[in-house]
């Protein structure tokens, strides 16, 4: 009687308990998805199981069972708890994963999809024994991870991909080479979650430039000579109430980015709501003050497209409406600004309180503006 793959694979997964000796990379795993969940990333946490999976499976390495679970883990991958899953970017795993999948009921393909087609690989890729064809597959899919990475930038991208696709080779190449490039793959895993927790915690949320925490973290590094100024949009308010609370959140983005893309010496901060920290290290407030106002002309520059909020309800209207007159205008913004430094001020705080006194005089002054204080 032959023993089911289940057989096999739980006397394999209970196999790796023999005498209590846990393999370092049974350790690293277990490290890992405790991370996973303490970080609530059910995601990740699901990636790990599958790729369990794949480890476990080691013996039917001649099965698609293996590599089926590397696509469920792939596509595991792209899902995040916070969006709904795209199969836009997923399709080419996702034709491999069915695939796999139906190979066995596909009776012209041959049974064993190792030795299909029946190439001999080059002899400086070795160490490869995967058909040419799944290797180029999953090779083209880690390609586009990496291009998607370089369109458009998150942390965890590459990661994905280039794990992903070394788990999957590799799981062909025998325990050992599998268990090293688990252990590796775990430790990605971990650092990636411990890089969005991290992010969570000193990013703000809709700037996505370092936030309140972030600044009391950096003001207990910031030595004895430092300067540090304080910002906030001019009239806001009244921003928000004739353009709506959305267009000033773009506003919000628009100033946080004008404030942190550029190559001078100083770092910022949402300090909340409208209004910024920026921090100089090693500098007085005379030679902040120039970099403040180069800033400052760069927000008052800055031409932004708005729409009035109360947009029409009813399709019809809104035809009319559009018809009549162009609803995006061009509209200008400006912040105001108060700058302090070590020489003035007692301790970092005592400089921020001071900066924001000499802001309330930029205020009075008239607006966009830098005074010190
Ligand atoms: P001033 O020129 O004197 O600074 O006038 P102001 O209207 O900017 O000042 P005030 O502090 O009275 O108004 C700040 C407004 O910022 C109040 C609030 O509605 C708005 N605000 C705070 N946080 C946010 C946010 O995250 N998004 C948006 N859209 N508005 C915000
Ligand atoms: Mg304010
Ligand atoms: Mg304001």
């Amino acid at each position: 009687m032959s023993e089911s793959p289940l057989y096999r694979l739980s006397s394999a997964f209970l196999s790796h308990f023999d005498g209590l000796a846990i393999s370092p990379a049974t350790w690293v795993l277990l490290a890992t998805a405790v991370l996973a969940m303490v970080f609530h990333r059910t995601a990740w946490l699901t990636l790990l199981l599958v790729l369990l999976t794949v480890c476990l499976s080691q013996e039917m390495l001649t099965e698609p069972g293996p590599a089926l679970a590397v696509w469920l883990a792939w596509l595991w991958a792209f899902w995040r708890p916070d969006k709904p899953l795209r199969l836009t970017g997923s399709w080419l795993p996702l034709a491999i994963l069915l695939i796999m999948a139906l190979w066995p009921w596909l009776p012209f393909l041959p049974a064993n999809i190792q030795q299909w087609p029946n190439v001999k690989w080059p002899d400086i890729l070795p160490i490869v024994n995967v058909s040419p064809v799944i290797l180029t597959l999953i090779f083209l899919s880690g390609l586009s991870a990496l291009f998607r990475f370089v369109l458009k930038p998150s942390a965890s991208w590459p990661w994905h991909g280039l794990g992903v696709l070394l788990t999957a080779i590799l799981s062909w190449q025998g325990e050992q080479a599998a268990s090293l490039v688990w252990i590796a793959l775990s430790l990605v895993i971990g650092a990636t979650i411990l890089t969005d927790a991290y992010s969570v915690a000193y990013r703000d949320a809709l700037t996505n430039i370092p936030n309140r925490r972030a600044l009391s973290q950096a003001l207990r590094t910031l030595g004895r000579r430092y300067a540090i100024a304080m910002a906030d949009v001019d009239h806001f308010k009244s921003f928000n109430d004739t353009w709506g609370h959305e267009t000033g959140d773009q506003v919000l983005k628009v100033v946080a980015s004008i404030l942190t893309k550029h190559h001078m010496p100083v770092r910022a901060f949402r300090y909340g709501g409208e209004e910024f920290t920026l921090v100089f290290r090693g500098m007085t407030r005379e030679e902040a003050t120039p970099i403040l106002d180069e800033l400052r002309e760069r927000i008052a520059e800055y031409p932004l497209m708005v729409r009035k909020s109360d947009r029409p309800t009813s399709r019809k209207d809104g035809k009319r409406q559009r018809g009549a007159t162009t609803s995006a205008k061009q509209v200008n913004i400006s912040a105001s600004f108060g700058v302090s430094d070590n020489r003035h001020a007692h301790s970092p705080e005592d400089a921020i309180q001071r900066a924001d006194k000499a802001l309330y005089k930029a205020k009075q002054a008239g607006r966009n503006c830098v005074r010190s204080g």
